[in-house]
């Protein structure tokens, strides 16, 4: 669960009114609940206690350092995607042989750089990219451990620009050829040593059926590669869903069916234990999205309100380049005014000040009539919001807050215009 709540009026993260961050930082600001994330953490670990198994934070969903040090702090590991992410873990604190490093299109310096901190694991996607960690790690005089990612050809039943374990998309393996390239590594590849075996089908799973068909269908490979090669994990990738829709919702996006039974963490490991206790695997699990993504609220300013012909819009200080949700794959977010309405709701389009159709955060929403100067919180804006922000429209990066009780701090300050502009140059 999440840790914000209206308290006398006031929308708090913990024990922090949001009102006083909006106030002393200004906005647009994310704000994370140390607790929650913490919690959330635990949570999984409980959760899968009666396996041999590991957390490594999938570092994309939320890669601010002092959130990679609160991570590393409690223990996990680091799912990582590019070098760049690896040098964010080692510069929060965090461990690099506890990474594991994903991704369709390492690049050698990358690839060099990985083998020189010593990760855990590259969980590779291609013959070609497995061949060239081969002959990097030739040239540098080591074995480099490699887990290949299996495409279990499973539907996710997600967004489809957020499934990657069918056919049709560009990750892993397929698993009809899985065999035959561990037995193309074993056989020709000899600086690589075989660790495990990789999948991730897909992220912002909300049923747990989806998992279950994945790792049942791959288990039997799994057993024989223990026999064959004496794999030394099995990680079931991440994409665990969150609760984007609760009290204020109304219509949701056409791809969301209604699920009755959304995931919990207990439930996604409920069903997969009895699967996987019986082969003693070291089992991964790569969550980003549940660990951060209801940890956060962006707080936003209504600056102006129009009145159109069809529909009323609320136009805000924060943008798609702040949260590209919306707009890239009809995320949802929950749209909370911080000093609590009773009883004025509207229906209106959240819109921001981006020269873009798309750039809205909500649509036909029903919520609280916020006249302009009040602030907003984004609900569940943790995952992939800060992540993916851009200066599109020349507005600078926007500032985020960790909140731990009834203290907060600045985890990044708000970039200023000369930040924004500082490594571009006139020609000589
Ligand atoms: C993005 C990603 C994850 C995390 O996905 P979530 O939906 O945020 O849990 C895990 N593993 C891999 C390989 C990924 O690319």
């Amino acid at each position: 669960m999440h840790s914000f709540a209206y308290k006398n009026g006031s929308l708090y993260c913990e024990d922090v009114n949001m009102a006083d961050i909006a106030a002393a930082v200004g906005t647009p600001v994310f704000v994370y609940s140390k607790k929650t994330i913490a919690d959330d953490l635990a949570d999984f670990r409980n959760a899968m206690a009666p396996l041999n198994a590991h957390v490594a934070y999938a570092v994309k969903a939320c890669s601010n350092k002092a959130i990679l040090n609160l991570m590393a702090q409690q223990g996990a590991g680091f799912d990582i995607v590019s070098g760049g992410e690896l040098w964010r873990v080692i510069n929060a604190g965090g461990d690099p042989t506890l990474c594991t490093y994903a991704g369709v299109a390492k690049t050698e310096p990358e690839i060099r750089y990985a083998l020189e901190q010593n990760i855990y694991c590259f969980n590779c996607e291609s013959e070609n990219e497995l061949r060239e960690i081969n002959r990097i790690a030739g040239e540098m005089g080591v074995k480099a451990p490699v887990a290949v990612r299996v495409n279990p050809h499973v539907d996710a039943h997600t967004h489809k620009y957020i499934t990657t374990g069918t056919n049709e998309n560009k990750f892993g393996v397929d698993i009809t050829r899985i065999e035959e390239v561990y037995a193309t590594i074993a056989a020709e590849m000899p600086n690589l040593h075989i660790k495990g075996l990789q999948m991730h089908i897909g992220s912002q799973l909300t049923e747990k059926q989806p998992f279950v068909d994945a790792v049942v269908k791959v288990m039997p490979i799994v057993k024989k590669f223990m026999e064959l090669y004496n794999i030394e994990f099995w990680s079931i990738g991440g994409g665990i869903g969150i609760v984007y829709d609760g009290c204020l919702e109304s219509g949701k996006p056409e791809w969301w069916e209604a699920h009755p039974e959304q995931i919990t963490i207990q439930s996604y490991a409920e069903s997969l234990i009895p699967l996987l206790k019986p082969l003693g695997i070291k089992i991964l699990i790569e969550p980003g999205r549940r660990l951060v993504g209801n940890a956060a609220a962006m707080l936003t300013t209504c600056i102006y309100e129009k009145k159109g012909e069809a529909k009323t819009f609320k136009m805000i200080d924060a943008g798609m380049n702040d949260i590209i949700r919306p707009a890239l794959y009809e995320g949802y977010h929950e749209i909370w005014p911080v000093k609590e309405h009773q009883g004025d709701d509207i229906v209106a389009d959240i819109v921001g000040p981006i020269c873009e159709s798309g750039d809205f955060q909500a649509q036909n929403r029903r919520i609280a009539d916020v006249k302009p100067g009040e602030v907003l919180a984004e609900m569940s804006a943790g995952a992939y919001g800060f992540s993916m922000a851009s200066t599109y429209n020349s507005r600078p990066l926007a500032a985020e807050v960790l909140v731990d009780g009834d203290k907060w701090s600045i985890i990044r300050r708000r970039q200023t215009l000369e930040q924004m502009v500082a490594d571009e140059c006139l020609p000589e």
